[in-house]
This record gives C-alpha cells, structure tokens and sequence, in this order.
C-alpha cells in the first residue's frame, strides 16, 4: 500500500480490489484503466466531497486571480499602493471590487504596452500636464505638422498645427463624420509658450483673474503646448448642442480623442466644463478611461503618472 503524508488519508477500493489511499486513488484507478487523471483531485469512498470548511467567495475569487501569470502578486500590491495615493474622488470613479482587479491590470498593461509604440523623442501622448504639473518655456512638439485648407475638415485660422500621431487620428475623424454628413471645424491646436501667455493675460484682462483661471491655462500648463488637444467648433457652451458637438461627443473616443475638462469635474481637472476641447490619447486610452475610470481623461492620466513613480 501507498503512504500518504497528508493527515486525513482517504481510502477506497479501486475496481480490481486493491485499496488505494488518499490523493493517489483517482490517478490508479486511472492508470489501470489506461486513463490520465487529474492529479489534484481526490476520491471519496462514497464518491461524494469531504466534509470541510467552505471557502468564503470573496477569498476564492481573489485567490483564482493570483493563480493567473499576469499579473502577479507584485502587481496587486503596487495597485494597493497606487490607489492609496489618488485621491478619494478618483477611487470612488473605479469600479475596482475583489473580483475584477486582476482584469484591471490585464487592461492597463495593454494601455502601457500601447505607450511602448509611441515615439521615443518627444513626450509620451499620456504626459500629465495640468495646474500642478507643467513643461518649460523651450517644449516644443517635434515635427508639427501645419493645417491646410482641406476636403475632410475646415479651419478657422492658419497658423493652426499638431503633433503627427493626433494629425493622423483628426484626419480619420473628419473622414468618419464626412461620411455621417458633419464637417468639422478645427479652431484651435498647438500653442507656443508665448502664445499661451499672451492668451492667459487677455482672458485676465477680459473676465479678471479668477474667472480666467477656470477657462484659460497659464502658460506651460496647457495641453495645447503638447500638440494634442484641439478646440472645435464655436469653443462656446454651445458646442455641445450642434450637429458637430453631438457627432464628436458620440464618436472622438473611437478615433482616439478624449474630453478634457468635462462637467462637474472642475475640482478634479481644474477648469469648467469645455465642451469643444478634446486631447488625443489613443484609443485603448480612450478604452481604459471609459471603463475603469468613469470616461474622465484627468482620472486615467492622473493613475498612469502616479503607477509611472511608484
Ligand atoms: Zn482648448
């Protein structure tokens, strides 16, 4: 006979008399039937379970998600870690439960996997750039590229510019909504330091300094200086109600444009709800904001920056 090690050994006897024991049977009476078996798991001699305590769900689930290769246990605890660090809005914007953070981390990957294809020499599309965070007087984007007049899209001034990646995604855009009948109308992109500041100081000297802080960015604080936000349409309130803001509200997300400064987030992002300025992130980005981050782009950025420095 077998010994097994175990301190609760069962015992059965298989179909040609022998007693077999323990964690063992299942695989002899297997193999003298020419058949593998699972080798985890064990046979009763009434063929019915054992008697012993039942795993809460909660810790079952959790334990199933540390079974899988990716992510690890070390990923579980940097998210901990991360999480504590975002603020209590943005953890009651994530629709983190036991159960699903290891989906979470699969889709982050994917989102930073994502990142590993853009282009080294400039900045990464997910930089956080907000009131606390900023770039100098010198960042330029590398290689703008210049608005003309064009069949796709039309555009109110130009000296208007992008960066490549969120030139190509606009193109794209406009030629889904040609199709849908809506022509866009690009009106502000890419702007300089010195512009920014000029442009602070107008809106300072229009609506005084308080109300220009809620609409208008100090220069080096503006996703405009990227090359990847882009102003649409009247870049008023009313945006939102025409053709071409429903259009871009229903469609920028699968092109790969976000919402920056959306309505009833002013404390979160910092502005007042813009209806007309959208920022190109990509569209797993897009994906990953949408799904685990309540669609607020500020959220997300804020999440990758601080998983980035942990
Ligand atoms: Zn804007």
């Amino acid at each position: 006979m077998m010994v097994c090690s175990c301190s609760r050994p069962l015992q059965r006897t298989d179909a040609l008399g022998a007693v077999v024991t323990g964690g063992d049977a299942g695989q002899a009476v297997a193999e003298r039937a020419g058949q593998s078996a699972p080798a985890s798991e064990s046979v009763t001699s009434g063929g019915q379970a054992s008697a012993v305590a039942m795993a809460p769900a909660a810790a079952i689930l959790a334990r199933a998600e540390k079974t899988l290769p990716y992510p690890d246990r070390a990923d579980f605890d940097r998210l901990d870690a991360v999480l504590k660090l975002l603020s209590e809005r943005a953890r009651e914007a994530m629709p983190l439960t036991t159960s699903n953070r290891a989906e979470f981390l699969t889709d982050l990957q994917q989102v930073l996997e994502e990142e590993k294809s853009f282009r080294t020499d400039d900045l990464s599309l997910y930089y956080l750039i907000d009131k606390k965070h900023n770039v100098g007087v010198d960042y330029v984007p590398k290689d703008l590229v210049h608005l003309e007049k064009n069949e796709l899209f039309d555009i109110n001034k130009n000296n208007l510019s992008l960066r490549p990646e969120a030139y190509k995604a606009l193109c794209h855009m406009a030629q889904a909504s040609l199709k849908d009948g809506v022509r866009l109308l690009v009106s502000s992109t890419y702007r300089s330091y010195e512009y920014q500041t000029w442009l602070f100081q107008h809106w300072v000297d229009v609506d005084g300094l308080e109300e220009a802080e809620r609409e208008s960015a100090r220069a080096g604080t503006s996703q405009h200086q990227l090359g990847v936000a882009v102003d649409f349409g009247s870049v008023s309130d009313d945006f939102a109600d025409t053709v071409m803001g429903q259009w871009v509200y229903a469609h920028s997300e699968d092109f790969g444009w976000s919402l920056s400064f959306p309505q009833g987030y002013e404390d979160v992002t910092g502005f007042r709800w813009e209806s007309w300025h959208f920022r190109y992130i990509g569209r797993p980005a897009c994906d990953f904001q949408r799904k685990w981050f309540s669609d607020v782009q500020q959220f997300m950025i804020e999440f990758l920056d601080t998983w980035k420095n942990s």
